[in-house]
């Protein structure tokens, strides 16, 4: 496919703005060469798009189970009420008071997440999940800083994590001590005992965790972990196994995040804006990045926490973000969040239990919203790997599942329906995979092959890692600069 500056031509193109009909201004900072445009009329530039995007896969194009990543279809109604004029026609230095609406939304959504976490104090400033983890990881530092306990500097983290803890917890300054999982996919007791201590400054906890288990030692768990000294944290992107249903505050952590765009309507993928909310006990609100929202009485105002670490991100986090989750929170209710969840847990285990009569699953048992398969013995009997299962599912429409991940399973295959697909549509994605087992055992050459149905097929992932062209060269001598 061409490029957009490979289509049309100088002098294509469609202006329909009026000529200018007031004196032109120079700035003092001009820049020397006009910016390199593409020259195409409209209908170009709309069939280009759209061409672009009928070469992805989206959750509006079929079924999307990338385990850990939650892409779930999100209710349209809550684009519509974030994009109100008065949420999106605001900026972000104007007067408190002509923006109470918004700092109403922002208080309200505070409120809400304590309600659903167990917090006491939320910051919606954090911009995504990872970001989340670092704030909170600031929290526990500052917390023992504060408290004049230099000595803990090492944050424990399960081998069955998500990949963003460990660096995380680098990235605030940690050493990360690594501790393995049970048989049963749960943190080994033992383990955590041996490892906390008077270095220890914190647990972080991916719970339910990558290989989509609640950890039924989690009263212990947070337990030693206190007893030591150290303080707990929650990676709640999977909230959507258990909102409504338990609260990690209830679990005896201490501060966690939420994924927005995970759990609460907003889509994401491609790097769009999401928003990781930190919610935190009382115990850590004064380290907490400010500005936080305030109400007085009827008014509502901005505050910056006495110790806080203070800012994350510029203003007030991707604010349109949490206001869908808003709307999303208050359209569900009480009732409808742990329907929510509910259904994410009924509708994974409706897939993982017909499907474990032909695939072998890493874990025993109930699952909660994703399961893993692993193919290892598929791979062994016939040399169909889980990369050449996951192609097989391209050429049927259906987006794979998380591959080769959680890294302690092999050959693993994480699915994640979510509570947004129907059991038609479940029933068709397990046909699939149904039908590739009995292609894996009867022609795996077939599979090695696929994709067929793409626009491109296998591609060469060891060159697209080390090699990455991220950069479009522009032909020289066409008259303009070769950097646009
Ligand atoms: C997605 C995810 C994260 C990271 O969230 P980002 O918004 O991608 O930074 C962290 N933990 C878990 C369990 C996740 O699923």
């Amino acid at each position: 496919m061409k490029t957009i500056f490979e289509k049309g031509h100088p002098g294509q193109g469609l202006s329909l703005l009026p000529s200018c009909d007031v004196p032109e201004i120079h700035l003092d900072h001009e820049r020397m060469t006009p910016p390199r445009l593409p020259h195409l009329g409209e209908n170009e530039l709309t069939r280009h798009y759209k061409q672009l995007c009928d070469r992805v896969h989206g959750v509006n194009d079929g079924f999307y189970p990338l385990g850990s990543c939650t892409m779930k279809y999100n209710p349209k109604i809550d684009e519509e009420l974030a994009a109100l004029p008065g949420f999106t026609q605001v900026h972000p230095l104007q007067p408190v008071s002509t923006v109470q609406g918004c700092l109403e939304a922002m208080w309200t959504l505070e409120q809400s997440l304590c309600a659903v976490t167990g917090m006491d104090a939320v910051t919606l400033q954090p911009a995504a999940g990872a970001h989340g983890e670092f704030t909170g990881l600031l929290l526990i530092k500052a917390y023992h800083t504060h408290r004049g306990d230099s000595a803990r500097t090492k944050i424990i983290v399960p081998d069955s994590a998500h990949g963003t803890n460990p660096a995380s917890a680098r990235m605030a300054g940690f050493d990360v001590v690594n501790i393995p999982s049970g048989p049963d996919g749960c943190v080994d007791l033992d383990a955590l005992s041996a490892a906390v201590g008077p270095d220890t400054a914190g647990l972080m906890l991916t719970n339910p965790n990558t290989v989509g288990i609640f950890d039924k030692n989690i009263l212990s768990i947070t337990r030693i972990v206190h007893e030591a000294g150290g303080l707990c944290y929650y990676d709640g992107a999977n909230l959507n196994a258990v909102a409504g249903v338990v609260r990690p505050g209830d679990m005896g952590f201490d501060v966690c995040h939420l994924n927005l765009h995970k759990t609460f309507a907003a889509p994401h993928g491609g790097g769009g804006p999401g928003s990781g909310p930190v919610g935190c006990k009382a115990l850590l609100r004064d380290f907490l990045p400010g500005p936080q929202v305030e109400k007085t009485g009827e008014d509502y105002n901005f505050f910056t926490p006495a110790h806080s670490i203070g800012r994350v991100k510029g203003f007030y986090g991707n604010f349109t973000v949490t206001v869908k989750a808003l709307a999303y929170l208050l359209t569900l209710g009480k009732e409808g969040v742990p329907e929510a969840s509910e259904n994410a847990v009924l509708n994974a285990n409706y897939m993982m239990w017909r499907l474990a009569k032909t695939y072998d699953m890493a874990y025993n048992g109930w699952c909660m919203h994703e399961f893993v398969m692993t193919l290892e013995k598929l791979h062994k009997d016939t040399g169909v790997s889980a990369m050449d299962i996951a192609k097989g599912l391209l050429d049927h429409g259906i987006h794979p599942p998380t591959m080769y991940f959680p890294l302690i399973v092999h050959e693993a295959l994480m699915v994640e329906p979510t509570e947004t697909e129907s059991k038609e549509t479940m029933d068709e994605a397990c046909a699939v995979f149904e039908q590739l087992y009995q292609d894996a055992l009867r022609d795996p050459q077939s599979l090695h092959e696929a994709p067929r149905r793409t626009p491109v097929r296998r591609l060469d992932e060891v060159s697209a890692a080390r090699n990455p062209v991220l950069r479009y060269e522009f032909p020289t001598g066409d008259g303009e600069a070769a950097n646009p």
